[in-house]
């Protein structure tokens, strides 16, 4: 399987079983996105303990099977880093998807970068970077206690 199979393979296993779906039990910061574009909704929803760590993390949403992978990779990576850990690996991940050869962040491990480096194949098409960044920039939001709905043409 070369990179590009393992690539599709990741995010159509993401988009079929979406990690982390639905509302988490308890949740002090969340926030909505929309991407008019493409006609992707998410809602993010987190927890961030007294250390700042993300204890919890889920989003709920309805969209393309970029914007539902994406959001399922972003959750299950973020969960258990810290505010400033989680705000840099959003950085790194939004400027691989916009130039950026590679991830740099060192909060990442190999494996977590791989997942994140298979959304990369949506640098070509800027409506499909909408699609792929849709969350992340709604997981922004959220923890700078945004009131306003993310939106992808604003
Ligand atoms: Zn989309």
């Amino acid at each position: 399987m070369n990179l590009k199979e393992l690539y599709q393979e990741i995010i159509l296993e993401h988009g079929k079983n979406p990690r982390n779906l639905g509302k988490v039990h308890e949740f002090n910061k969340d926030a909505k996105g929309h991407n008019p574009l493409c006609g992707d909704n998410v809602h993010v929803y987190l927890k961030l303990n007294g250390q700042k760590i993300v204890e919890d993390i889920s989003f709920e949403g309805s969209g393309c099977a970029i914007s539902m992978a994406s959001a399922s990779i972003m959750t299950d990576l973020i969960k258990g880093k810290n505010e400033h850990e989680a705000k840099e690996i959003v950085e790194d991940f939004l400027g691989m998807i916009k130039e950026n050869p590679d991830l740099k962040s060192e909060y990442l491990k190999d494996d977590e970068k791989t997942k994140l480096m298979c959304l990369s194949g949506v640098k070509q098409y800027p409506m499909r970077v909408k699609c792929a960044t849709l969350s992340w920039h709604t997981l922004t939001s959220a923890m700078d206690n945004s009131k306003e709905i993310t939106n992808t043409e604003s």
